[in-house]
């Protein structure tokens, strides 16, 4: 008999902090796929509008930028918690696009249509080549609509900003519960209210409501999918 092939394009959507991209890169690690997390896109353009001082509102400045912008995802060169290295212009800016500044503003930019165009266009054709597991908002909707396997990993507000504020803390950084939740539950009402592309299960995706299982049992029950 020969053995079954795990799904060879995996997409792996849900809101902030759902564990999309933990579960997402262990699981392109078992498999030896390529883990790709579309999030930093969207997060590398705002940063570099940011940084130039940028009309965040100007979209055909913000559409150019997301065409042009050269970012480049490498493996992780530090084991400080990153899945992966985020170099822009030659600097390291792994953090910097995690930092509150893009989180208050990425939703913004990446609800502009070319912006979104330029991006997953990008993003398509590293999915289409195969073995990859692609993470963020639209992947299973819009990107990559041919997945083999679609998943929706959801939480609770609550227990998503649990989860972001235990990361700050771990990495030794400082946080305020309170502030997060609601700066999260502000960001999911962008993505999902969005015209283009918003934040929703794709009708064919399996939903993981992940409030009660711990990381490992997620991805137990991803891997048991692939087999
Ligand atoms: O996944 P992460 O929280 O890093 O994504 C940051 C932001 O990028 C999201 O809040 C969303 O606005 C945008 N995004 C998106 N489509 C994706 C991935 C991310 O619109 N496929």
């Amino acid at each position: 008999m020969t053995k079954p092939t795990p799904p060879s394009i995996i997409a792996l959507d849900g809101p902030a902090a759902s564990g999309k991209s933990t579960v997402g890169s262990r699981l392109a690690e078992a498999l030896s796929y390529l883990f790709f997390d579309t999030g930093i896109m969207y997060r590398a353009v705002t940063w570099i509008a940011l940084d130039h001082d940028m009309d965040l509102k100007n979209e055909a400045a913000m559409t150019e930028l997301a065409q042009n912008a050269q970012i480049d995802v490498r493996q992780p060169s530090q084991k400080d918690g990153r899945a992966s290295d985020v170099v822009v212009g030659g600097k390291d800016v792994t953090w910097d696009v995690r930092s509150s500044d893009v989180d208050a503003n990425v939703s913004l930019v990446s609800a502009y249509a070319g912006v979104r165009q330029a991006l997953s266009e990008k993003q398509r054709n590293i999915g289409m080549r195969g073995r990859v597991v692609m993470v963020g908002r639209d992947i299973g909707t819009v990107v990559l609509p041919e997945a083999d396997l679609k998943v929706y990993m959801d939480a609770s507000a609550e227990e998503r900003a649990r989860r972001r504020y235990d990361e700050i803390i771990e990495r030794g950084g400082k946080a305020d519960y309170d502030e997060i939740l609601s700066k999260m539950v502000e960001r999911d009402r962008l993505d999902s209210t969005r015209a283009v592309a918003p934040l929703r299960p794709a009708d064919d995706a399996v939903i993981i409501q992940t409030d009660e299982l711990s990381e490992d049992q997620v991805y137990a029950r991803i891997l048991e999918m692939c087999k």
